[in-house]
């Protein structure tokens, strides 16, 4: 089974896409991580997204169809992938048919901006293990009570100013998403301003 995780940023995406794979056996490819570790590891293809990511542009097509090509065709993707993040626009989509890629469903997770905005100003990346929380006091996942808030970061795209890009960018570019797969008849809405345990309880259904 292959899916697509659509949503704008701060939609759950990342988080919801644990459970998914969990249950289904599948593997979550997050493009994100991906040009997250090349910047980090310091490669030539992270040097030329560092500066796209950190202003919350998009990175060009041609580096992150690559990269997803190269991670899909590995063998912990035979039994099927979770797309979390790709495709972000319209030629990305048509380079995973091209590739032919089967597509089962897209889960389009649907979250108004102001919810949006507070989620992903809440978010905090442990820096150990990278895993997501959100400090926000309604925010889930809470840190553990004993982790020094220290051992926490923020993401530098999840900064006022680029957090308002993103939705931008989310907008012009990876909207147009929404037709194209429902076309296909491969889309279905959820409802992504609930609760996490309520949103994984919708996508489990329809998946
Ligand atoms: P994410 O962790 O999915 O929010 O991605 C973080 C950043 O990585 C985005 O703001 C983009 O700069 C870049 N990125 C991730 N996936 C893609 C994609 N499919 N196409 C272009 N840029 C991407």
């Amino acid at each position: 089974m292959n899916v697509i995780f659509l949503g704008p940023p701060g939609a759950g995406k990342g988080t919801i896409a644990r459970p998914v794979t969990e249950r289904h056996g599948i593997t979550a490819i997050s493009t994100g991580d991906l040009l997250r570790e090349a910047v980090k590891a310091g490669s030539e293809l992270g040097l030329k997204a560092k500066g796209y990511m950190d202003a919350g542009e998009l990175v060009p097509d041609d580096l992150v169809i690559e990269l997803l090509k190269q991670r899909i065709a590995q063998p912990d993707c035979a039994a099927g992938c979770l797309l979390d993040g790709f495709p972000r626009t319209i030629p990305q989509a048509e380079a995973l048919e091209s590739a032919g890629v089967a597509i089962d469903k897209v889960v389009n997770l649907q979250v108004d901006d102001q919810v949006i905005i507070h989620r992903l100003s809440g978010r905090r990346i442990h820096r150990q293990t990278g895993r997501v929380y959100n400090v926000n006091p309604d925010g889930a996942p809470q840190p553990p009570a004993d982790m020094s808030p220290d051992e926490l970061v923020q993401r530098d795209d999840d900064k006022p100013e680029a957090i308002a890009n993103r939705l931008e960018v989310y907008r012009r570019q990876t909207e147009p998403l929404i037709a194209f797969y429902r076309q296909r008849n491969l889309l279905v809405d959820i409802d992504a301003s609930k609760s996490l345990d309520a949103i994984v309880e919708d996508v489990l259904k329809v998946l």
